[in-house]
């Protein structure tokens, strides 16, 4: 075998450091904090459409774009809510999970040369999706305490080999909220230099303290190159089902379409049908699940601020990330296996949301889509380990 081990772009990047760590921490009976799954049940409703569509039958593929009453739903929701227009038939196409949707559109929009902008942190996968894509990838770095950047840095990533720039808002890791001005500040770059916005908004409805969440495709001049990625995953508490979608411009949307198809075909059919039925859910259920996490973030920011990590309060995602100034630490990742290990509690080190690793080395990301007996666990065992801090 000329290649055992796997082709050179396979050797650029590694495995997920978040899977990992769900990994590690089932190996040592952890409390998992680390990749961010709920582990509460799903809503009854969205369960029950699922069991109705097995039983109706609906079992076979669906159009492999998405089934209608899925797209229609999702058109229907985003036009209500944003007052944007988006037509299901030329827009909307259904994919396993917003992961495929966000490397089904790089591959369908880049060539490869092209230059992506991607923030960092950033969500782990975006830098593989721009290797797998042959992009380079350019990096504009949020900042702590507010994780804003320079309007200079930014305008100097872009030039005219720069094809897109990935925005992620509600931001994973960081649970910052690009603000109105911010994604302006975006935008007329992305007119002038003709780039395409691709914004994975996964935790739209995941948002605290009154923020509001402004997609980019509402901004003046974005429509026509902007591509919103969403899911159910986040919204519904059904991270496992992997049904996800791409809102693009209908220019894109053929391409979007090829490539889904011949990656995945498509998304599960009775799941697509179960989600067409939650999209039609009231406000109040939108209300609750950002109260009942606007609660747990407050839960778990007293746990580890009692426990001596300093924590940067998110306004939107389900993610707190910490700097472990109290602990001399120098290296995240030995940090991480230590706490999964010896404490029993599992974080993502900072260091895999970034490309220059340096600049999470003392940074640790804990999420609390969790029940609050999983959160006080995490308290208990975290009581042992607050002793270590040396100040
Ligand atoms: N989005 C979640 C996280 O960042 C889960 C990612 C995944 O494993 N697909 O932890």
């Amino acid at each position: 075998m000329r290649r055992p081990s796997g082709s050179k772009k396979a050797e650029r990047f590694t495995e997920s450091v978040i899977r990992e760590m769900t990994r590690l921490s089932h190996e040592h009976g952890g409390v998992n904090l680390s990749q961010g799954f709920p582990d509460f049940p799903a809503p009854d409703a969205i369960k029950a459409a699922a069991y109705e569509a097995i039983q109706d039958d609906i079992n076979q593929y669906a159009v492999t774009w998405g089934a209608a009453p899925l797209r229609e739903a999702v058109a229907r929701e985003f036009t209500r809510r944003y007052g944007v227009p988006v037509d299901a038939d030329e827009q909307v196409t259904v994919c396993c999970g917003s992961t495929e949707a966000m490397i089904t559109t790089l591959l369908a929009s880049v060539d490869p040369g092209d230059e992506v902008i991607v923030f960092e942190p950033f969500y782990e996968n975006y830098g593989p999706d721009a290797i797998l894509s042959d992009a380079v990838p350019r990096y504009v770095t949020l900042r702590e305490p507010d994780w804003t950047f320079d309007p200079d840095e930014l305008a100097a990533a872009f030039n005219d080999k720069t094809r897109a720039v990935i925005i992620n808002s509600p931001n994973n890791p960081t649970g910052k909220v690009f603000t109105p001005d911010e994604l302006e500040t975006i935008a007329r770059l992305c007119q002038h230099w003709d780039v395409l916005a691709v914004t994975d908004e996964i935790y739209e409805h995941i948002i605290y303290d009154g923020v509001r969440h402004v997609p980019m495709v509402a901004i003046d001049g974005m429509a026509d190159r902007t591509v919103t990625i969403n899911s159910l995953s986040k919204t519904f508490s059904v991270t496992g089902w992997r049904v996800g979608w791409t809102i693009a411009p209908a220019a894109l949307t053929g391409a979007i379409r090829k490539v889904h198809d011949f990656l995945t075909v498509g998304a599960a059919a009775p799941l697509q049908a179960a989600g067409a039925a939650a999209l039609g859910s009231p406000e109040s259920y939108y209300r609750d699940l950002a109260a009942g996490y606007e609660r747990r973030r407050n839960l778990l920011l007293e746990i580890l601020e009692r426990h001596q990590f300093v924590c940067y309060r998110p306004s939107g995602a389900y993610y707190v990330m910490t700097d472990l100034a109290a602990f001399d630490v120098t290296d995240d990742v030995e940090f991480a296996r230590t706490l999964v290990r010896e404490v029993g509690v599992a974080a993502v080190p900072g260091s895999s949301f970034y490309r220059n690793a340096d600049l999470g080395r003392t940074k640790l990301r804990f999420c609390f889509c969790k029940q609050d007996a999983t959160l006080q666990e995490a308290d208990r065992r975290l009581a042992k380990f607050g002793v270590q801090a040396t100040s």
